[in-house]
C-alpha cells in the first residue's frame, strides 16, 4: 500500500485541500482528508508537502526526446522516450509516426506495437498515432512533401489491422479517399484526426459528419478563414473551433500557438474539448543549438522550440506536459483544475480509457503526478510505482 499525504488533490471540478490518496494493487483505493485516514505501518508514505496531486498526464502526440525519434523503429528508443517524459508528468502516451516510406512507417508501427503493454519504467505506451503520410503537400510543415500521398487502402489496411496498436491517425480530409479512410478507422475504433490540411469548410464538415472527431495541433498546419470572391470563408481551423463534435489537440508550449489564440481555443472549445499535447521531438531534453532528426527532416533547438535548420518552420516542440499545464494557467488564464483536465481526463476520454485513466478516483489506475505550486514536478507514479522523483541535488 502507498499513501500520498498532505496533498492538494486535483479532482475533476475542484481541488480537495489536505487530502490523501491511498493506492493499493496499482489502483487508487480511496481519497479522503488526511486527518481522517489510518494506514498500516508498512505502507509507503509520500508527503506531498502541500503540493498538488493530479492525475497522470496522457500525451496523444509525441515524436521523441533526447535525440531519439519514434521513426527509428526501435523498442529501446521508445523506452528512452517514455522515460524522458515521466519527468514532465506524462504517465501514458501514444507515440506519433511521421510521413515516410511504407516500409519505414511499418517498422515504426511494429516497434510501437511491441512496446504496448510493456513496463519500461517510463510512460506507458498505449498505441500509435499515425501522423501522415495522407496529408496536404501545402501544409506538411516539417513532414517531407516527397513522401506525402493520398490514402491507399492497400497501404493503410495492414497498418490499421494491428489489433490495438494504432489509436489515432492524422489525415487531410480533402484528399481523395479520405472519407473511406475515416470509415476504416472508425470500424477499428481508431480516432480519425484532421490536420496538415488545406480543407475548406465544406470538406472539413463532410469529414466531421462522417465521423472525424479530433483536430491535430489546432492552429498549426491547417487552413484558416480566407477571402473567396467577395466573401470570407472559414477554413478547417474555424470549422474545428465551431463544431462541438471535435476534440482538439493544442501544443501549448507558448511558441506553436500565441497566447491570444490559446484563449480563443478555450472560449470556443471549453475545458472538455481540448487535449494538451507536447508534439515533442527528438529535440526535447537537448540543449539550445542542438540538431536532431524528425523522420528525414532536420531540426535545431532554438529559443525553446524545434525549428527547421533554416528557421523557416517549426519542427515540433521541446516541451513536456507540465510546461503545457503551466502555460494554460499562466498564458491562457484557465484554472489549474481545467488545465489538468486538458492534460489527463480529456485525452483519456478521447482514447476511450476514462474508466481507467485520467482522474483520481477509486478503481482507476494509480497514475499520479505530484508538483509544487510553482509547477516543479516532484514525483510521477505509474500503476502505483514511483517511476520519477526530482533529483535530490536540485531540491
Ligand atoms: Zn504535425
Amino acid at each position: 500500500m502507498m499513501v500520498i499525504i498532505n496533498g492538494r488533490v486535483i479532482g475533476p471540478r475542484s481541488i480537495l485541500e489536505q487530502h490523501c490518496v491511498i493506492i493499493e494493487g496499482g489502483k487508487i483505493k480511496q481519497i479522503a482528508p488526511t486527518s481522517q485516514v489510518l494506514w498500516p505501518e508498512d505502507a509507503r508514505v509520500i508527503d506531498a508537502q502541500g503540493g498538488f496531486v493530479a492525475p497522470g498526464f496522457v500525451d496523444l502526440h509525441v515524436h521523441g526526446a533526447l535525440g531519439h525519434d519514434t521513426m527509428e523503429g526501435s523498442v529501446e528508443v521508445l523506452a528512452q522516450i517514455a522515460k524522458f517524459h515521466i519527468a514532465g508528468g506524462t504517465t501514458a502516451m501514444t507515440p506519433a509516426t511521421v510521413t515516410d516510406s511504407r516500409e519505414k512507417i511499418t517498422a515504426a508501427l511494429d516497434a510501437i506495437g511491441r512496446a504496448v503493454g510493456h513496463n519500461f519504467g517510463g510512460a506507458q505506451i498505449l498505441g500509435a498515432h499515425i501522423e501522415g503520410p495522407y496529408l496536404s503537400t501545402q501544409k506538411c510543415g516539417a513532414q517531407p512533401a516527397a513522401f506525402v500521398r493520398a490514402p491507399d487502402p492497400t497501404e493503410y489496411m495492414p497498418w490499421l489491422e494491428r489489433e490495438g496498436a494504432v489509436t489515432q491517425m492524422t489525415l487531410a480530409p480533402e484528399l481523395p479517399g479520405a472519407l473511406e479512410l475515416i470509415d476504416a478507422l472508425l470500424e477499428r475504433e481508431i480516432i480519425p484526426s484532421g490536420g496538415h490540411t488545406v480543407a475548406n469548410s465544406e470538406q472539413t464538415r463532410a469529414a466531421i459528419d462522417r465521423g472525424l472527431c479530433q483536430a491535430t495541433h489546432l492552429f498549426n498546419a491547417m487552413s484558416a478563414a480566407t477571402k473567396v470572391g467577395a466573401f470570407r470563408m472559414p477554413g478547417a481551423l474555424e470549422t474545428f473551433l465551431a463544431d462541438d463534435r471535435v476534440m482538439v489537440e493544442l501544443v501549448a508550449d507558448g511558441k506553436h500557438v500565441h497566447p491570444e489564440l490559446l484563449r480563443l481555443a478555450v472560449r470556443a472549445k471549453g475545458a472538455d474539448r481540448i487535449c494538451l499535447v507536447t508534439d515533442a521531438t527528438a529535440g526535447a531534453g537537448l540543449a539550445d543549438g542542438s540538431e536532431f532528426n524528425v523522420g528525414v527532416a532536420r531540426g535545431v533547438v532554438r529559443d525553446g522550440v524545434g525549428m527547421k535548420t533554416d528557421g523557416s518552420a517549426l519542427v515540433g516542440s521541446v516541451a513536456t506536459m507540465i510546461q503545457l499545464v503551466r502555460n494554460m494557467v499562466e498564458l491562457a488564464g484557465v484554472t489549474l483544475v481545467d488545465a489538468v483536465r486538458m492534460a489527463s481526463m480529456n485525452p483519456a476520454r478521447a482514447l476511450g480509457l476514462s474508466g481507467h485513466k485520467g482522474g483520481l478516483e477509486p478503481q482507476r489506475d494509480a497514475d499520479i503526478v505530484v508538483f509544487s505550486p510553482s509547477f516543479v514536478l516532484e514525483k510521477t507514479v505509474i500503476g502505483g510505482r514511483v517511476e520519477y522523483e526530482r533529483p535530490v541535488e536540485s531540491q
